[in-house]
C-alpha cells in the first residue's frame, strides 16, 4: 500500500510538474451564486455573436495577436493572421505514444504582463495568443490522440510581477477551440479559479457561444488523417452577408468560444499561480496520496494493483470488508463493485467515490452493516493516463473507453480488460450483487441513476425512491432507465447483458449544480459531492434491509399500479393494503438483522 509517487509517469511524459493545488473549497452556501451575467446559447443572437468576435476577429484578420505561449515552437514568436489559426485549429496532427515531444512550455515574451502554464498534471493548455493586456485567447489541447477538444481545461497563470498593472488588472479569457454545442457554463455556474489557496467562483462575465472557426469534416468524423478541407472553411470575409442561423453556417460546424473574466487584484503578494479549472480537478496523484492515506484500515481494506495502463501507470483496486470473519463467512459474501473516472475530465466523481470510501471505512453503524455482508471491490480510477494528460473522455488512443466493455482488447484498452477479467474471476467465486459505473454529467443538475432495465422493473425503482426520499442533491425526474443501441458496450449494459447482474447503474452527478425543490441552484463543491458518495452507501445499506426494502417495493408497486390506471385508481389504491406483491426473482435483501458495530 506504500507507493512513492516518483515514478508513475511513463517517461515521455517528461515534464516537471507544479504540485496541484490543494483542495480547499472556499464556497458560501447561504447564499446562491449571482447568475446575472450569464444567459443560454439560445438566447445568443447573431449580433451578440459578432460582437463578441468582432475585436478578436479583427486582430486575426490583420495579423495582430500575437502568439506568447505554446506548447510547440510551431509559430514562433510572431503574430498571427486568421488563416493561420484555422489551419492550426484543424490541422494539427494528433498526438500518440510514438510522438510525444518534450513539452516546450514557452511564454515566448517575458515582457508580457501575464505568464501562462498548464505544466501541471492534467493541465492541457496549448497555445495562448494575444489580443492586449487585457485580452487572450487560448486553445486548449484536443484529446489525446484526436482532433476533438471538448471541454476540460486546467492551467495556470502567474502576473508578472514586473509588467502587470493592478490599476487594470481585469483580464479576459476565451478558450476558442471547445467543440461541445452545450456546456455547463451557459446559464448555470461560474468557472473555478484557484488562489489564495482556495478554490472559489470568482470568475466573472461568462459566455458560452459558438465562434467563427469551423470544424472540418476530419474533425467531426474523428479522422485522424491531417487533410485541410479548404473549400469546406468558411471565408471571414463573408463574415456579416452569410451568417444567417446561429448554429449552422452553410451545414458547417464551428468551435465554440468560453469567454470568463478574472480580476488579479484579489491575489495576495506576493503573488502566486491562479490556476483555473473546468471542475475540481482530481489528478491521479492525488487517488494515489488518497490509497496511501488508508493504510490504517487493514481490518477493512485490502489494496491490489490489477494491472498497468498503455502508459504503464497503475490500476488500482480497493477491496473493503470485514476482513475478521472466517473463511466461510467471507466466502459466502457477494460482491458490489464500483468503477469510476473512465472519463478523465469528470473529475467529480473523483470526490464522489472519495466521499464514498472514506463512509464505507468509517465507524459508523451502516458502514459496518455493508462491510459484515458485502465485499465491495472499488476501481476509483479507469483511465488514469487520460487523466494525467489532460483528456476529457478518451484514452492515449484517442478511444472512449466507457464504449469498449464488450470485447475489451489489451492492447488498446488493458484497464477494461483487466477490470473484465476481474470481474469474470470474481463471477467465478461468488455473486455480485450491485455494479455501479460513476460519471460526470455536463449539461444535466444534480445527480441521478442510469439503470439498463425495462420500464417497471421494481428493483430499479425501489433504489431511485430511497434517493429521491433521502438525498437532497438526487434529481428523480433525470433518471433513465434504457440503453441505446450506441450504449451497448457500455459498462453498466455489458454487466447486465453479459454477466446478468441485475442491479447495474451508471450514477451521474453534475459537472455544474443543484437544483432545491425550491428552485434555487448551488453549484456543486467538494463536500457536496462527497456528500453523493456517503449518500450511495446509506441508501444502498437501507435497500439491502429486507424490512426498508419490501416497504418500498410496497409504495413503488402502488406508484406502477397509479401510472397504469391514471388518476382514477390512483385514490382507489391508497386505501387498498391488501395489494398482493409479485414475486421477487432477482437479488433478495442480504440483511434483516440489525448488527451493531464492535467498539
Ligand atoms: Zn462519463
Amino acid at each position: 500500500m506504500n507507493k512513492t509517487n516518483s515514478n508513475y509517469y511513463a517517461s515521455n511524459f517528461n515534464f516537471e510538474l507544479i504540485p496541484p493545488p490543494n483542495t480547499l473549497d472556499k464556497q458560501i452556501y447561504s447564499k446562491p451564486p449571482n447568475f446575472n451575467s450569464l444567459f443560454s446559447q439560445d438566447l445568443l443572437s447573431l449580433q451578440d455573436i459578432l460582437e463578441m468576435n468582432n475585436i478578436n476577429l479583427e486582430n486575426y484578420k490583420n495579423g495582430k495577436a500575437e502568439i506568447i505561449y505554446s506548447e510547440e515552437p510551431y509559430f514562433g514568436n510572431r503574430n498571427i493572421y486568421l488563416d493561420e489559426l484555422i489551419d492550426y485549429l484543424n490541422l494539427r496532427e494528433p498526438y500518440n505514444k510514438e510522438n510525444y515531444k518534450k513539452f516546450q512550455y514557452i511564454n515566448y515574451n517575458k515582457k508580457n504582463n501575464i505568464l501562462f502554464s498548464s505544466n501541471i498534471e492534467s493541465g492541457n493548455l496549448r497555445m495562448v495568443i494575444k489580443h492586449s493586456d487585457n485580452e487572450y485567447d487560448l486553445i486548449t489541447r484536443p484529446e489525446t490522440n484526436s482532433l476533438k477538444a471538448y471541454q476540460w481545461f486546467y492551467f495556470i497563470v502567474k502576473p508578472n510581477e514586473m509588467n502587470f498593472s493592478f490599476q487594470n488588472s481585469t483580464i479576459k479569457f476565451n478558450i476558442i477551440n471547445l467543440y461541445k454545442k452545450t456546456i455547463i457554463f451557459n446559464d448555470q455556474i461560474h468557472v473555478l479559479c484557484h488562489y489564495n489557496n482556495y478554490w472559489t467562483r470568482d470568475t466573472s462575465d461568462i459566455f458560452y457561444y459558438q465562434n467563427n472557426f469551423p470544424i472540418t469534416n476530419d474533425i467531426l468524423n474523428n479522422n485522424n488523417s491531417n487533410t485541410y478541407q479548404k473549400d469546406n472553411t468558411l471565408n471571414f470575409g463573408g463574415l456579416n452577408t452569410n451568417l444567417n442561423t446561429n448554429n449552422n453556417i452553410n451545414n458547417q460546424n464551428f468551435f465554440h468560444t468560453l469567454t470568463f473574466s478574472f480580476d488579479f487584484k484579489k491575489i495576495e503578494t506576493p503573488i502566486k499561480y491562479v490556476y483555473f479549472s473546468y471542475c475540481y480537478p482530481y489528478p491521479y496523484s492525488k487517488l494515489i496520496n488518497f490509497i496511501s492515506s488508508l493504510n490504517k484500515f487493514t481490518n477493512y481494506l485490502r489494496y491490489e494493483e490489477i494491472g498497468k495502463t498503455l502508459n504503464g501507470n497503475l490500476l488500482h483496486m480497493l477491496v473493503i470488508t470485514n476482513f475478521g470473519d472466517s473463511f466461510d463467512i467471507l466466502a459466502k459474501k457477494p460482491s458490489i463493485i464500483l468503477t469510476s473516472r473512465v472519463h478523465p475530465g469528470e473529475s467529480n466523481t473523483s470526490y464522489v467515490v472519495q466521499g464514498l470510501i472514506e463512509y464505507l471505512l468509517s465507524n459508523n453503524n451502516v458502514a459496518y452493516k455493508l462491510r459484515k455482508n458485502f465485499i465491495f471491490k472499488i476501481i476509483p480510477m479507469l483511465n488514469p493516463d487520460g487523466v494525467i494528460r489532460g483528456n476529457y473522455r478518451m484514452n492515449l488512443l484517442g478511444k472512449d473507453l466507457n464504449r469498449m466493455w464488450t470485447e475489451p482488447d489489451i492492447k488498446t484498452c488493458p484497464t477494461v480488460y483487466y477490470s473484465h477479467q476481474m470481474i469474470q474471476k470474481t463471477l467465478n467465486s461468488r455473486d455480485i450483487y450491485l455494479f455501479c459505473d460513476f460519471h460526470g454529467h455536463s449539461n444535466k443538475q444534480n445527480y441521478f441513476l442510469y439503470s439498463c432495465g425495462e420500464n417497471n422493473n421494481e428493483n430499479d425503482l425501489a433504489l431511485i425512491h430511497l434517493f429521491n426520499k433521502d438525498s437532497i442533491y438526487f434529481d428523480k425526474k433525470a433518471c433513465y432507465n434504457k440503453i441505446s443501441p450506441q450504449k451497448m458496450s457500455t459498462a453498466r449494459a455489458v454487466m447486465k447483458n453479459k454477466y446478468g447482474i441485475e442491479l447495474s447503474f451508471c450514477l451521474e452527478s453534475s459537472l455544474c449544480s443543484f437544483k432545491l425543490p425550491n428552485g434555487s441552484i448551488y453549484p456543486f463543491n467538494i463536500d457536496s459531492y462527497k456528500k453523493i458518495g456517503k449518500d450511495f452507501i446509506s441508501i444502498l445499506s437501507k435497500f439491502c434491509n429486507s424490512k426498508i426494502y419490501n416497504s418500498i417495493i410496497n409504495v413503488v408497486n402502488l406508484d406502477i399500479k397509479d401510472n397504469k390506471k391514471g388518476k382514477k385508481g390512483k385514490k382507489k389504491n391508497k386505501k387498498n393494503n391488501n395489494i398482493i406483491l409479485p414475486p421477487i426473482i432477482h437479488h433478495k435483501p442480504y440483511y434483516s438483522v440489525s448488527v451493531s458495530n464492535p467498539k
